[in-house]
């Protein structure tokens, strides 16, 4: 009886294929510092020495550790559960980084599979180990050419882990664009929904629409919109083009919603360019130049954005719009007093007309003034216009905008305990009246960020053990 058992075992020892477990795996990275783990020799050396010479470079490159192990069988046991039991066990990848993979293939399973650690869940997601299984390392499986499978296999992920913008590539295709459609409304949604909300209330508070209950003055009502228009064209219509692609079944849809909107909102600044023309004309029929360049100042900004947020065509108006600005400046007026034509006057030609305050502004660049005479009836007509970049301020003696700071100087300075002070001297250049003024200087605060020094960056690379990572059972298993 017991030399039939004897028998029975001996039998079945070499009919079952050699069983692993977690604990009969050799972990050659302590043996030998190999990558690789091949116990019943089903790689071929030359296939071992390849993937050690690639992983050990991706280590170096990026301190991600790859452990390739293949075994004939694991028995019953579930191949993610002991992926995750054998990777915990090594302590795959860089301790701080998380950033271990094993790939691990199970013969008599006929499965593979990616376990990754933490740190890599990011750069290898489940969809991408699943691509690289799938395309290149199955079907070599399939013809058990088990040495072309895996290597290929970890070729992949090498690119991947050296390049992580062929991550992107490799995971793109599989995105649908549904879920780009539903990004696409997340971020409309997310940025702009708001913004509109938070505009509309601001217009409607300061009464800056055109049928608003308190209406403000405006010296261009022709640039304000009722509520009912400004929600059509700013709320109402986009959001009927967002969800006329969202529903139809375009390719592409998010390209061609975006394109619309674009060309939409476009179509919007060509209308407040059709409104600007008709306050333009209004003040050109009366004359009111000075008001045009000022109107025309006061849209400049909204018009710099517009050439960054829409280059085209608006790169080319917001030229043009300074130049314009120019035009009127200059346009050719006549006489309030006898309708005769006016000529500006050039340079000095002009300050026997400024008092010696104007002229100090002229000198100072706070305030252009522009001098015409009438060369029929001597009268002169001046316009001002300010400089809004200019560091002066109205003297609040003189009124002379050539009021500044001259000097500001710590008297005492501020340290950790109290805060200190200091004395700020303004001065008119035009009348020398002078103003000190004390300010403090706030009490000084501890930096909190003390250093975050010695960001050791572990894993010595190429020998020894592995980092000590873990997994959070990320990953991906394909069978043939
Ligand atoms: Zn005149
Ligand atoms: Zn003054």
């Amino acid at each position: 009886m017991r030399y039939i058992l004897t028998l029975f075992f001996l039998i079945s020892a070499v009919m079952l294929p050699a069983q692993s477990t977690v604990e009969s795996i050799p972990n050659q990275k302590l043996i030998n510092g190999s990558y690789v783990s091949n116990p019943d020799d089903i790689l071929d050396a030359t296939t071992v020495l390849q993937l050690d010479t690639l992983l050990a470079s991706v280590e170096k490159k990026t301190t991600a550790q790859v452990a390739v192990v293949i075994v004939e069988s694991i028995g019953e046991q579930d191949i993610v559960d002991f992926a995750q039991e054998l990777f915990t066990a090594w302590g795959i990848g860089n301790k701080e980084r998380d950033n271990g993979l094993l790939v691990l293939l199970v013969k008599d399973q006929r499965t593979v599979r990616f376990h990754t650690g933490y740190g890599l869940e990011g750069i290898l997601p489940d969809i991408t180990c699943k691509r690289i299984q799938r395309e290149v390392m199955v079907p070599e499986f399939k013809n058990e050419n088990y040495n072309a499978g895996i290597l290929a296999g970890v070729q992949e992920v090498s690119k991947v882990l050296t390049n992580p913008d062929y991550a992107v590539e490799l995971a793109e295709p599989e995105s649908d664009t549904t879920s780009n459609w539903a990004g696409f409304i997340i971020l409309l949604s997310v940025f702009v929904a708001p913004a509109a909300l938070i505009v509309y209330i601001v217009k409607a508070v300061s009464g800056n629409f055109a049928d608003s209950k308190k209406v403000v003055y405006t010296p261009y009502p022709e640039m304000r919109l009722s509520r009912l228009v400004w929600l059509t064209v700013f709320v109402g219509i986009p959001i009927c083009i967002v969800v006329f692609f969202g529903v139809s079944s375009v390719e592409n849809a998010a390209i061609w919603c975006f394109a619309s909107l674009y060309l939409y909102f476009m179509a919007t600044l060509f209308y407040r360019l059709w409104r600007m023309k008709k306050v333009i004309n209004r003040f050109a029929e009366a004359q009111q130049y000075h008001e045009i360049v000022e109107f025309i100042r006061k849209q400049q900004l909204f018009w710099f954005f517009m050439a960054l947020a829409f280059p085209l065509p608006f790169i080319f108006y917001f030229p043009y719009h300074l130049v314009r600005k120019r035009i009127y400046r200059d346009h050719s007026r006549n006489c309030k007093q006898c309708q005769g034509a006016l000529r500006k006057l050039r340079g000095k030609e002009e300050y026997i007309y400024l008092s010696e305050g104007m002229q100090m502004e002229e000198q100072l660049r706070s305030v252009d003034y522009d001098v015409w005479h009438c060369s029929n009836c001597q009268s002169t007509e001046m316009w001002h216009y300010l400089n809004h970049r200019t560091k002066y301020q109205p003297c609040p003696e003189c009124k002379t905008i050539a009021y500044c700071l001259v000097s500001k100087q710590t008297i005492e300075q501020a340290t950790y305990s109290s805060s200190g002070f200091g004395e700020s001297i303004h001065a008119c250049k035009f009348c020398g009246k002078t103003k000190k003024a004390r300010y403090t200087i706030a009490q000084l605060v501890e930096s909190s960020s003390s250093g975050s020094s010695g960001s050791s960056s572990g894993s010595s690379s190429g020998g020894g053990s592995w980092g000590g990572g873990s997994s959070g059972g990320g990953g991906s298993s394909s069978s043939w």
